[in-house]
């Protein structure tokens, strides 16, 4: 699964935020990319009622709801759910190209301050009314997550990076390059496990490979070369 480039637009209320959001959305859906939007509320405001089918649902213990009607459908999940927990279920759901959050001015995300308001930790920027150039910030931030999700996601530090994130940003901004990433290079198991990937080092890998060649050698009909492998196993 892609990390998706996430960004939250945070700022008081009437410091124009959905206004910067219709115009982000406008612009990107624009250029055909796949966008997203999360709102934050910090009301107690819900989409169900009490009495309705989905309220009934719900209080039998259901974890989530779909609504699904013949103009729209919505997932009500009776719980408050943070930024990261959203993001993990929008990734499940399929990959968005960008990831628009309205508030979640103290997630962990990188975000974008609107109007007169104390600057929080992980401001990629403080909007000044230049669309452009937020533009541009955001455009730098979906390049990074692009390479980003080149990358094997082990955070190794053999690259000399402490992170892939890291050498995703040195790939971006510096002359460095997706080779400079020794396992990306190595790998040759692609490993996934109920259609999950997951990533295995330079040594499981070497293993697991020398392993199931090895054994598969001995069978009847199968030569010494083996270039390409592929086993599904089921319940
Ligand atoms: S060597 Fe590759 S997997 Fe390891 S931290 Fe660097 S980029 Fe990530």
């Amino acid at each position: 699964m892609a990390n998706q480039p996430v960004v939250a637009i945070y700022g008081n209320s009437d410091s124009g935020k959905t206004e910067l959001v219709v115009d982000l959305v406008k612009e990107f859906a624009g250029e055909d990319l796949e966008v997203c939007t999360i709102k934050h509320s910090p009301s107690q405001l819900s989409l169900d009622e009490e009495g309705k089918d989905t309220w009934r649902h719900k209080e039998a213990g259901s974890r989530m709801t779909v609504l699904a009607t013949e103009v729209e459908t919505s997932f009500l999940v009776p719980r408050k759910m943070e930024l990261e927990e959203v993001e993990e279920m929008l990734k499940r759901m399929g990959s968005f190209d960008l990831v628009i959050a309205e508030g979640y001015k103290d997630a962990d995300a990188p975000k974008v301050a609107v109007g007169d308001i104390d600057s929080r930790d992980n401001t990629l920027h403080e909007y000044d009314g230049d669309f452009s150039e937020l533009k541009r910030k955001i455009n730098d931030l979906i390049a990074l997550k692009d390479f980003e999700n080149e990358l094997p996601g082990l955070d190794c530090g053999r690259c000399g990076y402490d992170s892939c994130q890291e050498l995703a940003k040195a790939i971006y901004e510096e002359d460095k390059e997706l080779s400079d990433c020794d396992v990306r290079e190595q790998r040759m198991v692609d490993l996934k496990v109920n259609g999950e990937d997951v990533p295995l080092e330079y040594f499981p890998a070497q293993f697991v490979e020398g392993g199931l060649k090895g054994m598969l050698r001995a069978l009847k009909g199968v030569g010494d070369e083996i270039n390409r492998l592929s086993l599904e196993i089921r319940d």
